[in-house]
């Protein structure tokens, strides 16, 4: 799935996308995203309050730091991959209003990391008119290389569609 998607909050003058609009799910939830959003944080914060500028780190190592709190700038790792994970959550409760999966699976490196946060945002975020996601499950993805598959899988549903 594309991740080139808004987010309801998206506005002109928030975070650029690659897409070049504006707070897309991209942003919050690529490993791209998370990278430069700590980034950008921990910058800023060492501009106005001082302390290290550190650059380059890897969306790899944000989400270690975010659980490990004796890491250096745990506090916005977790900031960073704690809103990656209601970003994700507001993308699947809205694939859930249109499109009324039974079950949305998670892909990719950071799907491991961010499947249950997300899964625990969604659950908060349903609506109470009536309690019809409680049967949607967020589940990673157990295929080895879910791009590659989804990729193949899109080509087949083209091909068969001629
Ligand atoms: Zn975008």
């Amino acid at each position: 799935m594309p991740v080139y998607v808004p987010m309801p909050w998206q506005r002109r003058g928030g975070v650029v996308c690659a897409c070049g609009q504006f707070d897309c799910l991209e942003v919050f939830c690529s490993g791209a995203g998370i990278a430069a959003r700590f980034n950008t944080a921990v910058t800023a914060a060492a501009v106005v309050v001082g302390g290290d500028v550190i650059s380059g780190v890897s969306a790899k190592e944000v989400c270690v730091w975010a659980r490990d709190p004796d890491a250096p700038h745990h506090v916005v790792a977790a900031v960073v991959v704690e809103s990656a994970a209601a970003a994700l959550a507001s993308a699947c409760l809205s694939i859930t209003r249109i499109l009324d999966p039974s079950v949305i699976i998670l892909t990719g490196p950071l799907a491991p990391v961010l499947c249950e946060p997300a899964s625990e945002h969604y659950r908060t975020m349903q609506w109470r008119l009536h309690d019809d996601t409680s049967s949607v499950d967020l589940r990673l993805s157990t295929v080895v290389q879910p791009g590659v598959v989804g990729a193949a899988c899109a080509v087949l549903s083209f091909q068969g569609r001629d």
